[in-house]
Parts: structure tokens; C-alpha cells; sequence
């Protein structure tokens, strides 16, 4: 494959909103993948946190070939059994009662949002519309999910954005406190904060914001589109905090690289989304939902969360050894194998060392360097990425 024609052909025809790698990748297995020239790169990134189980898991990839031959797409006006066993497997593994499906991360935000405001208004007050969410978070592109991500960045240029959102910074109780009124209907956060930088909350956070809700009647939503499903060494970062959410949403990694959506909630709550009030041609489709229920029971059965625990907790400490020296590292922070190492400078240079030297790793924001390998990652595989980094960190002779 002639990689210099493909990438002249990228430059030319896509949309320039990516800054991508120079690179053309064209093939995986397990934590590896091929670009054209046929080198071989350490996936660390997962994607971005897709797929856990990593690149071609037989047992995805059986799913998939299985739906593909049996019943790739129908309507949501009829009912289909792998999304009636998704919806089923999710409830009785989480604290929810109900699943909408969508296709993507910010659709399950949108969903949660609509959902949200029309529960509000009509279980207290036409004028209880608020949505309070975090400086630094991060929730997706469209128009609404865009406008609770708190990252001017991601906004400038397409204003007005959607009214009814505001913002107070993240991991602090007392600012929250003083934001919610009897006009909120929700409080939106990441239960560690991915693209933001990998912000770990203090061990109180969820459990003053799950009290701020209960006294206040607004509801939680948990955007654990990047840390459910076992990243965090938990099957759900919730529980890790000991408390539950009112509505939580899914996305990345639960069909492990097919897209998916879903929006979790319990059955009161479910109930203001009568016939009609929302829905997606593609939502859920037979192929999504048993390729998803496929990653979901591999997850759940091969114990992957407690893999994640384990080998993070490892990786971190290799990382921070490698703190001690005299690479720029000023912390190490994360939970199960969602790590972010904060630099003392830029870390786009040493996104691309690593690329050079074979690993493939992920930034958060400009100075922190993020890992999220699938979880099926193993020691051997932490310890070569742990030397490329070290070597990409190392100070110039
Ligand atoms: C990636 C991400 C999203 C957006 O998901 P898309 O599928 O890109 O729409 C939303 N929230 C969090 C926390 C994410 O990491």
C-alpha cells in the first residue's frame, strides 16, 4: 500500500477538524496493531478507551459475523432479542431499571439531558430546566452536549450554545452547593474526569454530590462513557464511591469498537420518556446489541475489572519509579487502567516519541499524558511501554 499517496489523499478530501498521526493503520490483534508500512505499534490508547478487549477478540469478532449473517438492522417499532438481552444484562449488573439506545457517547448525553429537564418539569416546575456540570469536563460535540462540556475550547465559534447549563469546578462541594437551586434539574459529571486531564475526585465527591441531589430533588447524572464498563478496576466507577447515580450514561467501550450508546436509569425517572418523546433509527440494532452483549458478558466473566485493578495499580507503579527520575513527571494519577501522567511541559512531543518507538498513547489537554490499554493487556506488554516512555522522557544527552 502506497502510504505517501494515501496520506496526500487524507490531506486533500477529509474535513480538517482532526489532528491526525501520519500514520495509516490497517490492521490489530489483541493490544496490537499494524500501520501500512507493516509496523507494528502497542495500542495504549485502546482507541480512545473502545476497545478493552482488545483488537479482533474471537469473541467480538463471532458476534459480529454471527449478526452480520443473521440480522444486521431493523426498526425500534418491532422488538429484537439481543437488545431485549443487553437492556436486561445492564439492569441487573448496575443500579438501573431501564436502557435507551443510542450510537455514540454525546447521544447518550443528549438523552440524559432530555430526559433530565422533561422529568423535572414534570414531576416540580415548568421553570426547573437547569443543568449544572463541570469546568474541564467533557461530554461530547453536539450543541448540547457540547455546551456542558465546560472546555472553551470545544466551543468557540458556535455560540449561542444551548441555555439552561452552567458551570462550577470540578471536585468542589461547596461551589456545587451554592450553584443548585430550585431551578436545577441535574448535576452532570465524569466520575474521574478522562479528557480533562484524568482528575481523580477527592473520596467524598460523589457521595456530597448523591447528598446535594437527594436534598435538593435534582437528579446525578454520571457520564461514565469513559470510565464504565471495568476500565476503573470497577465494572462501574460509581462503586467505587460507595454511592449510585440517577441516570448514567455509556458509550466507548461497551461493543469493544462497534458504536453503541446507551443511557441507564431507574424506573421512576424512566417513565417521563413515554411513546413518541425520543428514539434513533440506528439505536440499538441486533448487530450493536449482540456485539455488545457479547464484550459485556467476556467482561463480566473473565473478570476483566479486577484485571484492570491489578495491572493498573502495576503500571502506575512503574510510572511512578519512573517519576523518581528525571523525566518531568509531576504526578501520576488514575484508577484501574485509566492513568494520566502530568508533564512539567508539552506532551505532543512525546505522543509522537512514542509513536515513533511503537506505542501508541493518548494525551489529556496539553500536558498530561494518558494510558487506557484494553484490559486484556498483560505485564510484558506494560513493561515495554514503560521503557519507551521512560526513553521518550529522558532528558537529551
Ligand atoms: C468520549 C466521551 C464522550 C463523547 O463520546 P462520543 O462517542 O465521541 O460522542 C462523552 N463523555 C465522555 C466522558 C467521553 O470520554
Amino acid at each position: 500500500m502506497d502510504t505517501k499517496q494515501l496520506l496526500a489523499w487524507a490531506a486533500q478530501y477529509h474535513t480538517p477538524n482532526y489532528s491526525r498521526a501520519p500514520i495509516c493503520l490497517v490492521r490489530g490483534d489483541g493490544v496490537r496493531v499494524w500501520d501500512s508500512d507493516g509496523k507494528e505499534y502497542l495500542d495504549f490508547g485502546a482507541g480512545l478507551a473502545v476497545a478493552s478487549l482488545g483488537h479482533c477478540h474471537p469473541r467480538v469478532t463471532g458476534a459480529i459475523r454471527e449478526a452480520a449473517a443473521t440480522l444486521l438492522h431493523v426498526s425500534n417499532l418491532y422488538h429484537t432479542a439481543p437488545q431485549i438481552h443487553l437492556a436486561k444484562l445492564l439492569c441487573e449488573h448496575s443500579f438501573a431499571d431501564r436502557v435507551f439506545f443510542g450510537n455514540s457517547g454525546a447521544e447518550a448525553n443528549e438523552a440524559a439531558l432530555k430526559l433530565a429537564r422533561k422529568y423535572a418539569r414534570e414531576r416540580y416546575a415548568s421553570d426547573r430546566y437547569e443543568i449544572i456540570a463541570t469546568h474541564n469536563a467533557f461530554h461530547g460535540r453536539t450543541f448540547a452536549t457540547v455546551t456542558a462540556t465546560g472546555q472553551a475550547k470545544y466551543q468557540h465559534g458556535f455560540e449561542p450554545l444551548v441555555p439552561g447549563f452552567k458551570h462550577v469546578p470540578y471536585n468542589d462541594l461547596r461551589a456545587m452547593e451554592r450553584a443548585i437551586d430550585n431551578r436545577t434539574a441535574a448535576i452532570l459529571v465524569e466520575p474521574i474526569q478522562g479528557e480533562g486531564g484524568v482528575h481523580v475526585p477527592d473520596d467524598d465527591y460523589l457521595p456530597g454530590l448523591r447528598k446535594l441531589c437527594d436534598e435538593s430533588g435534582a437528579l446525578l447524572i454520571l457520564d461514565e462513557i469513559q470510565t464504565g464498563v471495568g476500565r476503573t478496576g470497577r465494572l462501574w466507577a460509581y462503586e467505587h464511591a460507595g454511592i449510585e447515580p440517577d441516570i448514567m450514561t455509556l458509550a466507548k467501550a461497551l461493543a469493544n469498537g462497534v458504536p453503541i450508546g446507551a443511557m441507564l436509569t431507574r424506573e421512576e425517572i424512566a417513565r417521563a420518556l413515554g411513546p413518541g418523546t425520543h428514539g434513533s433509527t440506528f439505536g440499538g440494532t441486533p448487530f450493536v446489541t449482540s456485539v455488545a452483549l457479547a464484550t459485556m458478558q467476556t467482561i463480566i466473566e473473565e473478570k476483566m475489572p479486577e484485571r484492570a485493578a491489578r495491572l493498573g495499580r502495576a503500571l502506575m507503579d512503574g510510572l511512578r519509579r519512573l517519576a523518581a527520575g528525571p523525566t518531568g513527571i509531576t504526578e501520576v494519577r488514575g484508577r484501574g487502567l485509566l492513568i494520566g501522567v502530568a508533564l512539567d511541559r508539552p506532551v505532543a512531543p512525546i505522543v509522537d516519541a512514542c509513536r515513533d518507538a511503537g506505542l501508541l498513547v493518548l494525551s489529556a489537554g496539553e500536558r498530561v499524558l494518558r494510558l487506557a490499554p484494553p484490559l486484556i493487556v498483560e505485564t510484558r506488554d506494560c513493561d515495554e511501554a514503560l521503557a519507551i516512555i521512560g526513553r521518550a522522557l529522558a532528558p537529551r544527552a
